[in-house]
């Protein structure tokens, strides 16, 4: 909290990495970027000012070692770390460890990550803040005992989830107390080689809810919220597709949804870019907070194609000691943004991951088209991290617009030799189901089941 950054450390990798160096430049701030041993070629890495080696290509070695991190912060003389999404980014121990240097952490402090981070903590703080949960445990389950007697008085199915969760794993479904007795001690054990934190926490599955999640930014005094997403398509409690606004929310229904991310924002005095994520059940009308991630998120930049404010700039001014650059009032959303992930895998191979070689990278331009990549033609897509190629988004006056742009620009875009989720995305453009919008969690995974997609 020190003044204005000069020199930021890129703690992260690909797309979101060359997001990053592109706000700072914009910035004039200077940019130092880690890199893994494999990933001294990327495109991050040529157009940084900077760059320090971090260790091996295994993500544990390299992104993930805090301590090499660290040293590289420490020897790159940056005043601040921006940690992405993944990785580090909702680590509390490394934030802190940042400002312990000296240094500015990009994001909230270590306290707020502590507490909204951790998905029962954060349980807890939405109901003290009068935002409605889905229905579930207190706190942690301490037994499998406990969890028995709570899904019997609540009925099943139920979820069984990691407090320390994240990126759709650490999540399962349990259909009944045979399962239960089975799935508490399995997901213990999953959940502390995962995340080092054996937690579990209870909640009633809402069958064909709808995911939606409202963008906030606070400078630890003021909350704003820039709208919200819809990232109901999903494949393993994975997003694959998300849009602004939600497809299916009344207005009245949509200024509650933001009004309760805000107060819960304000109620810890955010400070950074932060999403509140909810299920919306369309029957009962009722939404549900299910967890909040205190840094940017993989699909901000719909928010930024309807807002027009851009998120990681704000971040970064934010983060070097200013206040929020605007009010409620100057925030309008305008049309409606689609973003796909690209993802090295190979949806007629039931998304088999496809490392390798990228010979060919076409890239869609145009009005309203953006390709966010950490990639470009003679790049190759490493085996050890996770496999987003890119992000294609593409914005149009109405939700049809955007869709048929979404489509057009799919022809378009063409990467190769290697396979990608491509054809996916250019049959969904064309499926009855989205086009009116007629979707939920569910949808996606019962399609693919149905369908056998041509390779
Ligand atoms: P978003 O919430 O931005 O949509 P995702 O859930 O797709 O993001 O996660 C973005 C990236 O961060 C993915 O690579 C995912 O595996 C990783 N990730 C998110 N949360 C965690 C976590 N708690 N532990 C490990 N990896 C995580
Ligand atoms: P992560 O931290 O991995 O992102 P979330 O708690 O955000 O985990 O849940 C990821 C996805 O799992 C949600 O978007 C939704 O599709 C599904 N999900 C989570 N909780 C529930 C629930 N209680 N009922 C039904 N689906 C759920
Ligand atoms: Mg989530």
């Amino acid at each position: 909290m020190t003044g204005a950054i000069r020199k930021l450390l890129i703690a992260n990798r690909g797309e979101i990495a060359v997001r990053i160096i592109h706000a700072a430049k914009k910035l004039g701030i200077s940019t130092v970027q880690i890199v893994s041993e494999a990933d001294r070629e990327m495109l991050a890495a040529r157009i940084a000012d900077e760059v320090i080696e971090v260790g091996p290509p295994a993500a544990a070695k390299s992104y993930l070692n805090v301590g090499n991190v660290l040293e590289a912060l420490r020897r790159s003389g940056a005043d601040a770390l921006h940690p992405g999404y993944g990785f580090l980014s909702e680590n509390a121990e490394f934030a802190r460890a940042v400002t312990d240097l000296g240094c500015i952490f990009v994001g909230p402090d270590a306290e707020t990550i502590e507490r909204m981070g951790d998905k029962v903590n954060a349980r807890r703080a939405a109901i003290e803040a009068g935002v409605p949960v889905v229905p579930g445990s207190d706190g942690r389950l301490d037994d499998p005992q406990a969890a028995l007697k709570l899904a019997g008085e609540m009925g099943y199915p139920v979820m069984i989830k990691a407090a320390a969760g994240g990126g759709g794993r650490g999540i399962r479904v349990v259909r009944n107390a045979d399962e239960l007795a089975t799935a508490v001690p399995q997901a213990m054990a999953e959940a502390r080689a995962a995340f080092g934190d054996d937690g579990l926490y209870m909640e009633a599955y809402i069958e064909d809810a709808r995911h939606i999640e409202v963008q906030i930014l606070g400078d630890g005094e003021t909350v704003v919220h820039l709208f919200e997403r819809e990232c109901s398509l999903q494949r393993r409690r994975q997003k694959v597709w998300e849009e602004a606004p939600a497809v299916a929310l009344s207005a009245e229904m949509r200024s509650e949804l933001c009004a309760s991310a805000v107060r819960l924002a304000q109620s810890v005095n955010y400070r950074g870019a932060g999403t509140m994520e909810y299920l919306y059940d369309p029957l009962r009308k009722a939404f549900y907070f299910i967890e909040m991630n205190t840094r940017i998120q993989v699909e901000h930049p719909v928010t930024e194609m309807i807002t027009g404010i851009d998120l990681v700039r704000e971040m970064l001014l934010i983060a070097g000691g200013a206040k929020l650059s605007m009010a409620q009032e100057q925030i309008h959303c305008d049309g409606h943004a689609i973003e796909v992930r690209i993802n090295a895998e190979d949806p007629a191979r039931n998304f088999l991951p496809s490392p390798g070689p990228i010979d060919r990278l076409q890239i869609p331009n145009g009005e309203a088209v953006r390709f966010d990549t950490g990639f470009d033609a003679g790049s190759r897509v490493p085996p050890y991290y996770d496999s987003l190629i890119g992000k294609l988004i593409v914005k149009g006056g109405s939700r049809a617009e955007a869709i048929e742009r979404l489509g057009q620009a799919l022809e378009e875009l063409d990467v190769g030799p290697i396979a990608t989720t491509i054809p996916l995305y250019r049959t969904l453009a064309r499926n009855a189901d989205i086009l009116d919008g007629s979707v939920s969690t569910q949808w996606l995974e019962r399609w693919l089941s149905d369908k056998k997609l041509a390779p």
